[in-house]
């Protein structure tokens, strides 16, 4: 590995022996979030890795919508260009799991990987993205990603006029059904055989005044040709028509390396960050999904891009940067 001539300097701007034999940046996720964070790091002339096990939340997505300049992409597209653009920049891309990260000093993080392969790097960054809890319901692997779907930001402008049935209880099943009436009024919660969990008085209020039933029944199967969905099939021998599917069941941390280094988290898994996407782990940054916020695409590239510039900055000597006035000014 070429070391550029910025990078491997402490916070005095000296080179250390350790420094040398060590990445600036490692970055695991190579979803948009660390991909976009990889390509502006390698730009600043980092030495950047980025480890990637290539299982991204969005795996069945048709097209990524509301993606500028992109409408619609594949995701194995953007994915594609992006690792492109980065490896064209100097990045390094390796297809793996990290099974283990450690962080042994203020400036110094050793991951370990699935084959064994041991990595350090002075910053981290965690970019792993979520996982989404699926109902047990055959057929929905056929229809999912097409006409069945987790977010409505992202594809309910798609559900316009169409029969939408929530899956899901409770306060997530109900604001999602709430947010899908932008674009629909013909909508249906099933709780797939669990209670509804509609303990606010305001829960029913407003389904009740958007004409939006509740069924509690088990589902048996989604009854679909290709990936179109026809209905959902109830352990009682109702069968519900429905276009679309949304799922408002659940999701949780793809790994659990935020939880290893000891990083804040919420009561979801998400890593709490600051403005920065620094976490409560000295130089480990976190970006994308995994953190707190929307759920884009779009969003996790922007994070992955202001975490690069954190981490950029927090990697140039002092004697190269001004120090902060006492007053706000940027
Ligand atoms: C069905 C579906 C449809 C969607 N549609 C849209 C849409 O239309 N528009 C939109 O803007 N957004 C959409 N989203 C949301 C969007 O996909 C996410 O917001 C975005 O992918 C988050 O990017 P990320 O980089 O944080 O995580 P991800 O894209 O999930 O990438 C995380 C990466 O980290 C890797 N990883 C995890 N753990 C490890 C480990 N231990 N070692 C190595 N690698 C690891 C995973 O393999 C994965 O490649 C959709 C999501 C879903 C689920």
């Amino acid at each position: 590995m070429s070391v550029p001539a910025n990078s491997g300097t402490n916070g005095k701007g000296e080179r250390s022996a350790a420094a040398d034999k060590a990445w600036d940046v490692a970055i695991i996720g190579g979803g948009p979030a660390g991909l976009s964070a990889s390509i502006w790091l390698a730009r600043y002339l980092h030495t950047v890795l980025l480890v990637d096990s290539g299982d991204p939340r969005n795996w069945e997505t048709r097209g990524v919508n509301g993606f500028l300049g992109h409408p619609g992409i594949r995701p194995a597209e953007l994915r594609g260009l992006g690792r492109d653009e980065a490896r064209k920049y100097g990045a390094e891309l390796v297809d793996a799991v990290c099974d283990t990260v450690t962080q042994r000093n203020e400036d110094s993080f050793e991951l370990v990987l699935a084959d064994g392969a041991t990595h350090r790097a002075r910053r981290l960054l965690l970019a792993i993205g979520l996982k989404d809890v699926w109902p047990d319901i055959p057929g929905l692997e056929h229809v999912y990603g097409a006409n069945a779907h987790v977010c409505p930001d992202c594809d309910g402008r798609e559900c316009a006029k169409k029969k939408v049935v929530v899956i899901g209880k409770g306060r997530k099943a109900v604001g999602m059904a709430l947010n899908l009436t932008t674009w629909t009024r013909e909508i249906i919660i099933c709780t797939n055989g669990e209670p509804a969990e509609l303990d606010l008085p305001e829960y029913c209020r407003k389904l009740d005044a958007l004409n939006i039933p509740v069924i509690e029944e088990p589902v048996t199967c989604v009854r679909h040709s290709g990936t179109h969905v026809h209905a959902l099939d109830f352990a009682g021998g109702m069968s519900l028509d429905t276009d679309k599917i949304f799922l408002a069941i659940g999701q949780y941390p793809a790994d659990d390396l935020g939880a290893q280094l000891g990083c804040e988290r919420d009561a979801g898994g998400h890593i709490i960050v600051d403005d920065a996407y620094h976490t409560s782990v000295m130089n480990c940054f976190a970006a994308g999904d995994i953190v707190p916020g929307p759920q884009l695409a779009v969003a996790a590239a922007g994070d992955g891009a202001i975490a690069a510039l954190a981490i950029h900055k927090s990697l140039v000597p002092d004697g190269r940067k001004l120090e902060k006035l006492e007053t706000a000014e940027h």
